[in-house]
């Protein structure tokens, strides 16, 4: 880490003209580290990347849960720029993942450019100057830099969501959320309760439920879950990827198209869907014997309202005569034990939360000041979140959201998603250099309207937003801010060209006193 990289906090105003650096990246999960090592290969290495935990990898360091995996095939959840050939799994678990974004960090360069244990708190436009005013909390107190331009790869899926149960603080055992595993505590014979049955809940379930005493799974809603076509791969097909790359690229390709035409296609269509609920119903039956278990476990929504999950050991799992699954809600926490809304009381030694993240958190964690100094936590608390095409918002000036509003997936890899975005913020990059130095970009308000209308009206009438469908897609007022409505292929078409009438460049006041670094480099 360049020891004078982030400078300690001053009101000293050196040189307005000049930025500390040009890219200032929040972040070093597949978003941080996608975004700097295209920069570098653009010939861009004045940037910075700030992240408030002490190593990279983002989600894939944080969740260290017993069985975490993905749930996309390794050989798509990946760059599409760094295939792995070595991938053991088709679902590669979290370690694996892990160490690819540890070796990539490592492969293009990038340590130098990290800041570690620095938290991002905040960022104010600076009109006249062009550029980002940015402070945030490092290991030795406040610090503060300037950049012109501003990537938040600060992720989605990241602040865990920890509900705040009647009597919680009286609880004399151990609790904690499956994203802040407690890798000391034995679960070996404890008595455990696990809140939520979501994508990690899915994951850690089956886990944990051999070496329990007893599990009480506190249910809300039943997830529809496929079995999971996972496999070992042999290391005769990792050797022919490492020897001829064209296999693993047609592989890829192979696995692309199948999550396109025929998992969204269960996902949004209807007749695809009863098939999938069918197979559901079929992977339920031939597990859990039970029949009070076997009805508790059955969804009563459709299929693909909510994200569909995949595995070949939960409902076996929860067959297991140790394992309970709870449909009332929980009414109270006393110091041993649950009690539900039903009255009835459990005791237990462990709580795990398995509830899931704030996906609102992206709006308000780093307070960001735009043109005029508007707070945008503010504007989305009113509009609602959204971005331009996902990753621009109007107001705000050289600022890039990767992984932002309506660009999650539940079909495909969001890291496709990702490297879209990044390119497009790339090419907003070199058309605001080539227009001279410090000019900035934001999309219009005309455009990110136009696009958001076209967004939500193709959500409205989609599965995730259908009857009485709920979900964690949706914000509190039913609109669907985390998922893009259709194909991968067609958010690729919408950010493939940098439209430049959806634009606006702008050229401050007091111009760059240095020289200009992206004009630079987009010359070269
Ligand atoms: C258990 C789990 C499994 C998943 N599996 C899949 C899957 O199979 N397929 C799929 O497509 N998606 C999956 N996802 C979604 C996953 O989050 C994304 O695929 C991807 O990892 C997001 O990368 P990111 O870089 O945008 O965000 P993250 O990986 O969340 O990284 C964000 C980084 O920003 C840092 N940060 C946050 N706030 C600040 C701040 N204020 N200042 C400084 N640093 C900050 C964090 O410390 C973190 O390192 C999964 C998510 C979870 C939780």
């Amino acid at each position: 880490m360049p020891a004078t990289a982030v400078k300690p906090a001053t009101t000293e105003c050196a040189d307005p003209g000049a930025p500390d650096h040009e890219v200032l990246i929040v972040g070093t999960g597949f978003s941080g580290l996608g975004m700097a090592i295209k920069l570098k290969q653009m010939g861009m290495s004045d940037f910075l990347i700030i992240d408030k935990a002490d190593s990279v990898a983002g989600t894939w360091r944080e969740n260290t849960y017993p069985g975490c995996a993905c749930d996309v095939p390794s050989h798509m959840y990946s760059y599409s720029f760094e295939p792995n050939p070595d991938w053991s799994q088709m679902y590669a678990p979290q370690a694996e993942i892990k160490n690819y974004l540890e070796r990539c960090t490592d492969k293009y360069g990038l340590r130098d450019h990290l800041v570690l244990g620095t938290k991002a708190t905040g960022a104010d436009w600076d009109e006249s100057a062009g550029l980002w005013r940015c402070r945030g909390q490092g290991p030795e107190g406040e610090v503060s830099l300037t950049a012109r331009f501003l990537v938040s790869g600060i992720g989605g899926l990241h602040v865990p969501s920890e509900p705040d149960f009647p009597g919680i603080e009286n609880f004399d055992g151990t609790v904690f959320h499956s994203a802040k595993w407690n890798q000391d505590y034995d679960l070996t014979g404890k008595r455990v309760a696990v809140v939520g049955t979501g994508a990690s809940a899915i994951q850690f379930v089956p886990e944990i439920q051999p070496t329990v005493r007893k599990l009480d799974l506190y249910q809300r809603t039943a997830p529809w879950v496929l079995p999971k076509l996972d496999r070992r791969i042999p290391k005769v097909e990792r050797a022919l990827y490492r020897r001829f790359p064209s296999t693993q690229r047609a592989y890829r390709v192979a696995l692309y198209w199948f999550l396109e035409l025929v998992v969204l296609r269960a996902i949004k269509g209807e007749r695809f869907g009863r098939l999938a609920e069918k197979l559901g119903r079929k992977n339920l039956e031939r597990q859990v014997a039970d029949p009070v278990k076997r009805r508790r476990l059955t969804p009563n929504y459709e299929f693909g309202c909510k994200r569909m999950l995949m595995s070949n050991t939960y409902y076996r799992a929860l067959g297991e005569p140790n394992a309970d699954v709870i449909t009332d809600g929980i009414a109270e926490i006393r110091a041993n034990s649950i009690v539900d809304s039903g009255g009835v009381e459990r005791e237990v030694d462990a709580i795990i939360l398995g509830t899931g993240f704030d996906t609102q958190a992206m709006a308000t964690s780093v307070a960001l000041r735009g043109v005029g100094g508007k707070l945008l936590g503010d504007e989305w608390a009113q509009s609602g979140i959204q971005a331009h095409r996902g990753t621009m918002v109007a107001g705000y000036p050289n600022l890039f959201f990767l992984l932002g509003p309506n660009t999650g997936l539940g079909h495909n890899s969001v890291v496709f998603m990702i490297e879209r975005q990044i390119e497009l913020a790339m090419k907003a990059i070199s058309e605001a250099g080539r227009r001279g130095p410090g000019v900035s970009v934001a999309p219009t308000v005309s455009a990110q309207r136009a696009f958001n209308d076209r967004v939500q009206d193709e959500l409205r009438d989609a599965v995730w937003s259908r009857g009485t469908c709920q979900s964690w897609y949706l914000d509190s007022h039913g609109r669907n801010i985390t998922l893009w409505p259709g194909a991968t292929w067609q958010f690729r078409n919408e950010l493939t060209e940098i439209r430049l009438d959806e634009y606006e460049f702008a050229a401050p006041e007091q111009p760059a006193a240095a020289e200009n670094r992206i004009t630079a480099a987009v010359a070269a």
